[in-house]
């Protein structure tokens, strides 16, 4: 029976262990975490810090049968003896994964390090973001959700970015341009073209000579991936972990997956990369299907109520000739998409203010279906439905990205007798995570109900 020792108890080692659990790994298993708190789901951290969720609203799932330890930073990988150390203890393995995450980037400017001055990475970090004005510094997708959730709290909030707009790279100059909009239309000081060049006591000072209050500087200038144990172990180390399509490391006792990890010569971030190289590596390490992780497609949605953003597909896609672009503007209504095309295919799209079409357009993407003739009604959420709400869909279709739940899993619970959306998220865990399957989940409850019947004469 291999013992399974998983390093780092963020979102990427506590699926691990879930996923190892649920394909009925016989073997013991061990999560090291440094963190003192119970795993949580880090990316609606921001909920906490506008008072919108608890932080125990975030707490992942408990996973009875696996030994998580918290607060307990592991120091050294000893290779040789296949144990790793922590502050006294030692931790024997057969298979060692990391999944270390990463490191929040601090710039390298006077007073960045001092008080007053925070990443924002842990649940401890939102507790450090104090006072009755702020600076934000940073225009990606972290330092847009960060001024939006503080200026929800009431907090005097100041956005600060080196680019045209927040998120200008990614959205493009017209959905980046309504961004800046909604941010300042939630309360939100938006300077753009600007910087941060030092951090005094209570305030902090432009690249113009401007002094603006600030009560906290909070750092939004990005993160890179933790592997100072991996590189102090001898392990290859580029931007990250480098591990290959089993998700191995240069020592093949070793995994790595999650933020830390470096698949195909690329660092990926983002909670989906995470989860899709947990679910592959359980599945490698039990033998269960594919014995290969694949690249994980990119999707991006901002997680705020400012507006509705989207994007899947490479930001790089806009640029290529090759590809047909599609955009539609409504400006006075603040809804704007574009897309980009091979043949009838999706390759790219940003989306604003289009919540209704946000399910659909990731499901054409993910599941590389053909657009359907009528663009126009599939942005403003008109049918055609998904494929993931048609009683007819493949099962395996992932209705619950974040939890992984696919529509055969529900209809499993459904047919068990959950039958409302409450039921099936304590049976599922679907809509739990971002939020963002709700009305997929709701859909699909309501049709089975509706055709279907509550007897459930026919399967779904
Ligand atoms: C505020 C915020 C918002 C975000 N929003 C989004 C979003 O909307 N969408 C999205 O896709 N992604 C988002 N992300 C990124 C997302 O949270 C990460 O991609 C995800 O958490 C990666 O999971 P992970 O487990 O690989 O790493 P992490 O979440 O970083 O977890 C790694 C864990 O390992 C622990 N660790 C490190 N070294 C050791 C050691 N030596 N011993 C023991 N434990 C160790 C760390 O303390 C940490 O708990 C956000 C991140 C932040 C900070």
């Amino acid at each position: 029976m291999s013992r399974i020792l998983v390093v780092g108890g963020g979102p990427a080692g506590h699926r691990l262990a879930d996923r190892l659990r649920h394909h009925g790994h016989p073997g013991p298993v061990t999560i090291l975490g440094a963190e003192p708190e119970p795993p949580y789901h880090r990316p609606l951290l921001s909920y906490v810090l506008s008072g919108r969720a608890s932080p125990e609203a975030l707490r992942l799932p408990a996973l009875p049968g696996i030994e998580a330890h918290r607060g307990t930073p592991v120091t050294h990988i000893d290779r040789g003896r296949r144990e790793v150390h922590t502050s006294g203890v030692v931790h024997g393995y057969d298979v060692l994964v990391l999944a270390t995450g990463a490191r929040a980037d601090v710039p390298d400017i006077p007073g960045a390090r001092g008080p007053g001055v925070t990443a924002l990475r842990t649940a401890a970090d939102c507790a450090r973001i104090t006072g009755a004005s702020v600076v934000v510094l940073g225009g990606g997708p972290l330092g847009v959700e960060t001024a939006a959730a503080l200026a929800a709290r009431g907090t005097a909030t100041t956005l600060v970015c080196a680019g045209p707009h927040p998120l200008h790279d990614r959205l493009g100059e017209a959905a980046s341009g309504m961004l800046t909009k909604a941010l300042e239309r939630a309360g939100v000081t938006v300077l753009a073209g600007r910087t941060v060049t030092a951090r005094e006591p209570g305030r902090v000072l432009l690249d113009n000579g401007t002094r603006l209050p600030a009560d906290t500087l909070a750092l939004c200038t990005g993160a890179h991936p933790d592997v100072g144990l991996a590189r102090a172990a001898g392990l290859r180390v580029r931007t990250g972990i480098v591990v290959d399509d089993r998700l191995r490391t240069s020592d093949p006792h070793i995994h790595a997956i999650g933020d830390c990890a470096e698949h195909e010569g690329r660092a990926v971030t983002g909670i989906e990369a995470a989860w899709a190289q947990a679910d592959s590596l359980a599945r490698i390490l039990t033998g269960r299907g594919a014995c290969a992780h694949r690249g994980t497609p990119a999707v991006f949605r901002l997680r705020t109520d400012i507006a509705e953003v989207a994007c899947v597909g490479p930001p790089d896609a806009f640029a290529d000739p090759s590809l047909r672009r599609l955009t539609f503007a409504d400006w006075d209504g603040g809804r704007y998409a574009r897309l980009a095309l091979r043949g009838e295919h999706l390759v790219a799209a940003v989306l604003f203010g289009l919540a209704d079409a946000i399910a659909s357009v990731g499901e054409l993407h993910r599941n590389s279906r053909a657009l359907p003739s009528d663009r126009l009604r599939l942005l403003l959420g008109g049918p055609p439905r998904p494929a993931s709400t048609d009683l007819d869909s493949p099962g395996e279709a992932v209705i619950c990205l974040c939890n992984n739940v696919q529509r055969q899993d529900l209809a499993k619970a459904w047919r068990a007798g959950a039958r409302a959306v409450t039921a099936l998220a304590t049976a599922t865990r679907a809509t739990t995570g971002c939020g963002g399957c709700l009305r997929e989940v709701t859909e699909l409850c309501a049709r089975w109900e509706r055709e279907i019947g509550q007897d459930g004469e026919r399967t779904p």
